[in-house]
């Protein structure tokens, strides 16, 4: 079934508009270091005081415990939301109270206000099934209509995701709707060839993702520091580089399944190799069968796929018309570690198709390492919620909205 989208909410003009967002941005003192989710919420947000509703935006900021916690307050981020639209943002100090009902009955058409974080309610995140619905209720009547708009909570089954939209008639957002159409491309017909190309911290992180999409996929690209554990289970030396010794036989169990689906599977054939994990560690290449050949011998720490690998992975990715990225190829955060990184990232901006980043850490490194967001035909917000669409499961917060 398809995806309830806004037009089928009908006219919203002088109705009050809940609109679920993702606020949750890094904040350091009280400072937002990076408003790209306020922005990711824009297109519907301007839509709807286009329309004349009177837009009231709710979202979850961090993990507070069920109570409010000034360090999680939503305020300076209701700040940042009124500098990009160019408009007044009412805050409210609570979500469901009294400074909530004051400041929705006072907004006009057209005006949009922010309540308070919705995790310093017990009932929002709560596994009692009641205890969330009663929330949830009181969520409800301060709205007559919700645009759910916040992918990156999507899986999760929470008051404001879930029961809020069985309660008021309600829709995706654009930015929801973006989302599943792109990640839908990537599970369902894709332009072929396809290319995924993993990497990041851990295997086991992405066994679900790895499971779903290599029957799909017709190259999958290995790199970040679980390529340690694919070189291991192909019988190689990995020094003292990230190694999951209890994924072996999953992992010679992919790369068996890769072989006889023909799907290619492309393993890095050189890593940088360092003397530990350190911005400052002295480091070398070397082959991906002699990882230990180097003059830290079995100290040797894999921190990025080498340059040999980087060219390898670029050529596959460029030659693809679909790519699907996630997980950083190195240890970006170093500067000497993120050359591999930057030239999938590259590759990626180079594509004759559909490039998608997902991952957050993946999202952080294209930024931090100076690629513009619009380089890419789509860099997904949700990290946990991407990947679990890409495994195949179901989200509760869009089977809600009519997607099956
Ligand atoms: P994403 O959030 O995009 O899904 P992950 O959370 O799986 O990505 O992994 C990101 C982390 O993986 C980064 O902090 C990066 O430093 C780390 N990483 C990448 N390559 C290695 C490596 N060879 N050794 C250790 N850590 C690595
Ligand atoms: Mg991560």
């Amino acid at each position: 079934m398809a995806l309830r989208t806004l037009d089928s909410l009908g006219s919203l003009a002088g109705k009050r508009v809940i609109v679920r967002v993702d606020f949750n941005v890094p904040l350091k003192d009280g400072v937002i270091t990076d408003d790209g989710r306020v922005r990711a919420a824009l297109p519907t947000i301007d839509h709807l005081i286009g329309q004349g509703a009177r837009v009231i935006a709710c979202s979850h900021l961090g993990r507070p415990d069920g109570a409010p916690d000034p360090k999680y307050s939503l305020e300076p981020v209701a700040q940042r939301l009124s500098e990009l639209l160019g408009k007044p943002v009412a805050f409210a100090g609570d979500t469901v109270g009294e400074s909530a009902e004051q400041v929705v009955a006072a907004l006009a058409d057209g005006d949009v206000a922010v309540i308070e974080n919705l995790r310093f309610n017990p009932g929002e995140t709560a596994k009692d099934a009641g205890e969330r619905r009663a929330f949830a209720e009181q969520l409800a009547s301060l709205g007559d209509a919700l645009v759910s708009d916040g992918f990156g909570v999507v899986h999760r089954k929470q008051a404001s995701v879930y029961d809020l939209a069985e309660l008021l008639p309600s829709a995706a957002g654009y930015l929801i709707e973006k989302e599943v159409e792109v990640l839908d491309r990537l599970t369902e017909n894709p332009e072929r060839p396809y290319a995924v190309v993993l990497g990041g911290s851990k295997v086991s992180d992405k066994l679900g993702v790895i499971e779903h999409l290599l029957p799909r996929a017709d190259k999958i690209l290995v790199g970040g520091g679980m390529l340690f554990t694919f070189l291991a289970a192909l019988g190689h030396k990995v020094g003292k580089s990230l190694l999951e010794a209890d994924q072996l036989e999953t992992v010679k169990g992919y790369i068996a399944t890769a072989q006889e689906r023909g799907v290619e599977l492309v393993l890095p054939v050189d890593a940088v190799m360092a003397s530990g994990f350190a911005a400052d560690a002295d480091h070398v290449v070397a082959a991906a069968d002699a990882l230990e050949d180097t003059a830290f011998g079995a100290e040797g720490m894999g921190l990025d796929i080498g340059p040999k690998s980087a060219e390898l992975f670029a050529d596959a990715i460029r030659s693809s018309r679909t790519v699907f990225w996630n997980g950083p190829m190195g240890v970006f955060e170093m500067p000497a570690f993120a050359a591999g990184t930057r030239a999938v990232a590259q590759a990626l901006t180079e594509v004759d198709g559909l490039s998608v980043v997902g991952g957050g850490d993946s999202a952080a490194a294209v930024r931090q390492l100076g690629f513009d967001d619009a380089a890419f035909g789509h860099i997904s917000t949700g990290g946990g919620a991407s990947l679990e669409f890409l495994e195949g499961k179901k989200l509760p917060g869009l089977e809600v909205l009519g997607w099956a």
